[in-house]
């Protein structure tokens, strides 16, 4: 039987594939233009701190893209804000007094940014320390890594963060690099998620569908798990996971402790080859964030696509770019379809672990 999210509109079918996994197909005959599907948010995301004021909280509205009004195209900055704690560490930005109202009434928002606050204090205090390095135990060759070796690699972290005395002393060592810090960031917003919706119904299945999707723990862990590819295409990937982890342990507060283990590992072992990046618009010249949404990662990819996805503030929606038949899979694409088909496989292989057959991809590796 298939599990995963239930697909429950009447274009779009979840089967398993012989190639690549599960995957989406066209129930019926559907017309070019046709919506078939939408994922309403995402299960993780996070916006680079470098573009909190410019990147409306709630919708993700980029305050210099072409459609944003005048003034604040000018200004490049919006200026709706909520500063909970008067720092500007811990604020968040909107486009409008809407989107702000929206953001407030979900606990999830606001708690991520008192967290984005700690981390931050945990990375200053760490970095006055000093003598920094970014010294994790090496794992030998990426190609000789084994799934066992990464369990034990875990492993030694967890007993490692399991004493307070071995913990600080590790993490007073430790820095992380900006992009390490937005990972710990999106993290963090998968902590907040399950305390938030585990402390409503304990990770089980949740009547509203919208929510369901958007916080369902379960469902996450049925999209794919990338770990082992991940790391062996990363040398240091694994290093960084593992200090990523130590550092969250130790800045995060006691409660969220119980979600911790559980989420960064299975969020970082699905974020590669699952997560969308969250652009200024259609035109893709910025990239703001990411995020993973949950059913919109069944999608599978073709370099000739039948499906386009459209970002309406959190929605992701799914619609078709020409006419499909029944029983055709649904892709969209992972890459950029203007490049030459060996720059195409090459992105697909190293970000999403396999090599394109598509039928476009076979033609032009023949010519
Ligand atoms: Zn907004
Ligand atoms: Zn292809």
């Amino acid at each position: 039987m298939l599990t995963g999210p239930n697909f429950e509109s009447d274009y779009v079918e979840l089967r398993t594939t012989q190639y690549g996994g599960r995957s989406l197909f066209a129930a019926r005959d559907t017309p070019a233009g046709t919506r078939v599907h939408s994922s309403p948010g995402p299960f993780a995301h996070v916006i680079y701190k470098d573009y909190r004021r410019e990147v409306c909280a709630q919708c993700f509205a980029y305050a210099a893209s072409d459609s944003a009004p005048v003034k604040v195209v000018q200004s490049r900055v919006w200026s709706i804000k909520c500063n909970p704690g008067g720092l500007q560490a811990s604020a968040a930005w909107f486009c409008s007094e809407d989107c702000k109202k929206t953001w407030e009434k979900d606990e999830t928002g606001l708690l991520q940014l008192q967290l984005d606050a700690a981390l931050t204090k945990a990375l200053v205090a760490s970095r006055r320390k000093g003598s920094k390095s970014t010294n994790t135990p090496s794992f030998g060759s990426a190609d000789d890594l084994t799934q066992d070796a990464i369990d034990q690699a875990w492993k030694n972290v967890q007993e490692l963060v399991a004493s307070k005395a071995r913990l600080a002393a590790f993490c007073a060592t430790i820095d992380l690099e900006d992009m390490e810090l937005e990972i710990a960031r999106l993290l963090v917003s998968a902590i907040v998620l399950r305390h938030v919706s585990g402390s409503n119904t304990n990770g089980v299945v949740d009547s509203d569908s919208h929510r369901n999707e958007i916080q369902s723990w379960i469902h996450f862990l049925h999209i794919q798990n990338n770990e082992l590819a991940n790391v062996r295409e990363r040398q240091h990937i694994l290093s960084a996971h593992l200090r990523i982890y130590a550092f969250l342990c130790n800045a995060l507060p006691r409660y969220l402790l119980q979600y911790t283990p559980t989420t960064v590992r299975e969020v970082l072992a699905r974020d590669t080859g699952n997560a969308f990046g969250i652009w200024d618009g259609d035109r893709r010249d910025e990239m703001l964030g990411w995020g993973i949404w949950i059913s919109a990662s069944y999608f599978n990819h073709s370099c000739s696509p039948n499906i386009r996805k459209i970002r309406q503030g959190r929605t992701l929606y799914f619609e078709t770019s020409r006419a499909v038949s029944a029983g055709e899979e649904l892709c969209i694409s992972y890459v950029d379809t203007d490049q030459p088909v060996e720059q195409r496989q090459k992105d697909l292989e190293s970000s999403w672990f396999f090599r394109c057959g598509c039928s476009r991809c076979n033609t032009e590796s023949r010519a």
